[in-house]
Parts: C-alpha cells; structure tokens; sequence
C-alpha cells in the first residue's frame, strides 16, 4: 500500500497547459509547483497560464464553438460524455490517489466519494444531453411559435480546490451536454487532476479547442477569464469575496454569471432526535473533507435538554477520529489544503478564546511522525458556548471547526439560523416529521437535509441563498446555466401583415 511518505508520485509530475487540443508551455514559460499537504513536499510543476494564455484558450474555444463542435448531435455529444465517463471509472482508482496527494483528502473519500460522483456527472449529463428541448406555445391567430434552447458559446469555469475533480466535473459536464465550448481555470492548490482529466477528454476524442484547461493564479489568469470580452459565460465557485469581483467583472461586459459560494450552514438537532444519528450528522457535517466544504454544517444548534448528552458524544467521538496520512485506507481527516488556510483556522482558534467560546475539543495541530510533521493537519475541533452574533458563528472558517450554540425556543431558533449571509444548506435533526418538513421551509438554504447530511446526486439540484450564491448546478436545473431559449414566430396565414393595409 501507498503512503504519503512513499507516494508513487515521488518523481515531480510535470503538467502543461491544454489548450486547442494541445499541450503547451505557458507563452510567458513560467511555471509553479504545487506540494503534497500531507508533507509539503513538491508534487508536481504546472505550466502557469496567464492573461496571454486565456486569450489562446478563449479563443480556441470560440473556433471549436463555430466550427466542429456545432454540428455534432446531441447524441453525438452524449456519447462522447459516456466515453468520458467510463474513462473515469477505469482510472479511478490513479485518479483517487493523485487527488489525495494534491488535496490531501483521505483517500476513502477520494474513492468512494469523489470519483464515483464525477463518473456520474458526466453520465447523468450524457443522457441529458438528447433531452433539452424546446417548446410550443399556444399563442393566438393564424400563428406558431416554438423555442428553441441552445448554447450560450464560450464558458468560462473557475473552480475551487476542496472538491478539484468533482467541480471540474459539475462545470463541464452540463456544459459540454447543452453544446458550449469551455475553458476551465483549476485551482492554483491542485491542479493535477483537472489536467489528467484533459488526457481523458482527449482520449475520448472531444473536438480540439472544446476543452481547454488553463491551471494558475486567481489574480491573474482567473481574472483575465472572468474579464474577457469573448467568453458568453462565467461559472465560478469559491469564495463569497472572490465571486463578488467576478460578478463585477461579469457585469462590465454583461457576461452571464453563475455562482455557487461560502456557507455556514445550521445543523439543528431537536430533542427528539435519535442522539447517535444526530451526532453522526454532526461529524459529517464538519469534520468531512477537514471542514473544507461549502455546505458544512459548521453551526450546530442543539436544544439545551439534549445539550449535554449530545456533546459528551461529539466530543469523544471527535477525539476518535483518525487524523494522519491520507493514503492510509483507515484515515478519517488528512491534512489541510495549505498553509495558509491552516493559518486561518489556527487564526479563528484565538478568535473564539476572545469571544469567550470555550474549546470542547482540538483546537490545535496533531501530533504525527516523519514527513507528516511538516503537513498542513489539524484536529476535529468543537467550540461550545457560542453565541450566533460570535464571529465563529458568522464567519466561513473552512476547517474542521464546529461552532456549538444551544436553543429552546423554536421561533428564536428559526432566526438564529437564518442569521447569516449564507444560504447554502441545513440539516435537520427530529423524530417529528410536522416539525422536519415546517423547518425545511422556513430555512432559507438551497439544500435541506433531515436526519441526513452532505448527501448529493447528479440529478439534485444544489447552489445558494443569498450571498451563498445564483444558479443551480447539477440536476435539470444545470442544463438553465448553460442555455438559452430563443422564441420563433412563424405566419400560418400565408397573407400580408394587415397592418399597413395595401
Ligand atoms: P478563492 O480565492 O475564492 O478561490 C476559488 C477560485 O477562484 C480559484 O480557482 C482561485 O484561483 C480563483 N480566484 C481567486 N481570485 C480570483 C480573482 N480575482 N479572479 C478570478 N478568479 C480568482 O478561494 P481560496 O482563496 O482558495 O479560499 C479562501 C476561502 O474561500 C476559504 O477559506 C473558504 O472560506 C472559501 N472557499 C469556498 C469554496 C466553496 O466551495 N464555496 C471553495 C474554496 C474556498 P487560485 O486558486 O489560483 O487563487
Ligand atoms: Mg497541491
């Protein structure tokens, strides 16, 4: 078995940029490394694509756009999406152990979570593809009027590093059904495996110029995509701050835009909740992924009756959780993505000392062996005695970090939890179905989860409230961002247009 000690990614991988089918140097000849976060040893050097280089993709893309891609069917492009998909699942198992080298993520999750889900986006996809389609409205007169719903051309897509292949696979594959070329900006953290997705759409034989991927730095090729006048689509995930600038960029050349944001998601546990699926929920919700997802069920309401039962709970159980080298089969937590969001984490530890939340559990960096020293880890943590307005209540921490905040009344608790800027998700914990299904609506969340929690589907809709964001990926919904409808009008009569008279 592999280790992140003696990785079979030892050799520093080497990456290109892909553009119009083919790999090439960036024009300026720079390029950046991106390390293992388990040990911050180098694993890879990626070409670093810059304004020049999103200007070639961009453009490459438009051609593919007008010329080959065009004129295939929607048949044709949804075999091509079931290739890429089978494509997937026979390299699953390298591509698990690349993503968990790049991102740190426990290779568990990377095999049965990641993967598996991107194979059945591009499948669920595939399908649709055959499935957009317009329609005929009853209008009045001697008249027909249909729609029809096409691409929109030229998408930009940013993606974040928490889920690398997975969002490469939420943006590309409704994008590519509904017949739109791409350019897709990895994240600068990890890289690796949105451009081992590249070889595969090659092999799959996707046209030159549909597909192009062009890794670097937010500031400078993630912004120039965002800004370019040729794209017809931005479709961004990250931060709440950075889709801000996006939407900014978007508007000066009134670029569609589709964003999908920060949470700080309520997971409400009522006293009636079975206690041992609650908790689990609990861990789910915050300690998945090392706290580094989106809807992470980051603010734990519990009711005061159940409080104390509950945390004893949380909190052993959260001491039991292995932290250490993602390649181990057993590992529940690996590292954090980088230095610098460990920082952050580290930097919110003291915020809520000074708050006066008090730490139940971790609140610092594990103790592990050899390489992994220099890794970017730190244990499942639980801060107790937190009110909402507190900053770790409000504030997207991105770790794994469980702020804890006790409730009894249900109108009181129904504004706490909607206190926040965010509007990505919520689970509910209860026995009371009345109680479940009156909360998922007065939540203001896109996603809803009772008794259950970061449960996903290609066929589910999911995105934000609020300033969690606009849009909806995956699911039918998807197909909306990527297409636009355009109304025919056509004359049954066969008379000239009454209007003028003769
Ligand atoms: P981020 O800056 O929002 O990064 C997301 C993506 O946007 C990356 O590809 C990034 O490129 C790119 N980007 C950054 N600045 C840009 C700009 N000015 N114009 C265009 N693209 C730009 O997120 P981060 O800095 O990695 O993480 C910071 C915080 O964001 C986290 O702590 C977390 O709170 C939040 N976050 C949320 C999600 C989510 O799923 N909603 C995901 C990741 C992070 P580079 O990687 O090259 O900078
Ligand atoms: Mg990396």
């Amino acid at each position: 078995m592999s280790t992140a000690q003696q990785s079979p990614t030892e050799a520093v991988r080497r990456y290109q940029l892909f553009i119009d089918g083919k790999w090439v140097d960036a024009e300026s000849g720079k390029t950046f490394t991106t390390p293992n976060p388990a040990t911050g040893e180098p694993l890879a050097e990626v070409a670093e694509a810059d304004a020049a280089d999103i200007d070639k993709a961009v453009a490459a893309a438009r051609r593919a756009f007008e010329g080959k891609w065009s004129r295939l069917s929607a048949r044709d492009r949804g075999r091509l999406l079931f290739k890429l998909a089978g494509l997937v699942e026979s390299h699953a198992k390298e591509l698990a152990a690349l993503e968990t080298a790049d991102n740190g993520k426990p290779i568990r999750e990377t095999t049965l979570f990641d993967l598996p889900q991107v194979a059945e986006n591009f499948e669920y996809f595939a399908g649709a593809a055959t499935k957009i389609e317009g329609e005929t409205i009853p209008v009045p007169g001697q008249m027909f009027n249909y729609t029809l719903r096409e691409p929109l051309g030229v998408c930009g897509q940013i993606i974040p590093w928490n889920f690398p292949l997975l969002m490469a696979a939420w943006k590309l594959a409704p994008a590519l059904a509904a017949g739109n070329t791409v350019v897709l900006k990895p994240a600068e953290q990890t890289p690796v495996t949105a451009l081992e997705l590249g070889k595969l759409i090659q092999e799959a034989g996707f046209p030159d110029g549909v597909v192009n991927i062009v890794p670097g730095y937010g500031e400078t090729a993630g912004a120039a995509l965002a800004a370019h006048k040729d794209i017809d689509k931005i479709a961004f995930t990250g931060s709440t701050e950075v889709g801000k600038r996006i939407a900014h960029a978007a508007a000066d050349n009134l670029t569609k835009v589709s964003l999908e944001l920060g949470g700080k998601a309520p997971n409400i546990v009522f006293a009636d909740a079975n206690i041992e699926q609650a908790v689990s929920g609990a861990m789910m919700g915050i300690f998945y992924n090392q706290g580094q997802v989106c809807c992470a069920g980051s603010r734990v309401f519990l009711h005061e009756r159940i409080k104390d039962e509950f945390l004893d709970r949380f909190k052993e159980r959260a001491g039991k959780v292995k932290v250490g080298d993602p390649m181990e089969q057993t590992t529940l937590m690996g590292p954090q993505v980088s230095e610098e969001q460990l920082n952050r984490i580290t930097g919110y530890v003291d915020v809520a000392r000074e708050e006066g939340a008090t730490i139940l559990a971790g609140g610092g960096r594990p103790d592990l062996e050899g390489n992994l020293q220099k890794g970017f880890f730190f244990q499942p943590t639980i801060f107790s005695e937190v009110h909402n307005k507190m900053r770790v209540a409000q504030e997207e921490i991105f770790g794994p970090v469980a702020s804890v905040i006790t409730f009894s009344d249900e109108e009181d608790l129904i504004q706490q939890a909607n206190e926040t800027i965010y509007g990505l998700s919520a689970g509910i914990w209860t026995q009371d179905i009345t109680r479940a299904h009156r909360f998922a609506r007065a939540i203001k969340a896109g996603t809803i989860w009772i008794n259950t929690f970061n449960v996903m589907n290609a066929a589910s809709p999911f995105g934000g409230y609020k300033q969690s964001g606009y849009g909806r990926e995956m699911g039918r919904h998807a197909l909306e961002l990527y297409t636009q409808v355009k109304s025919v009008w056509v004359d049954l009569s066969g008379k000239p247009m009454g209007w003028y008279g003769k």
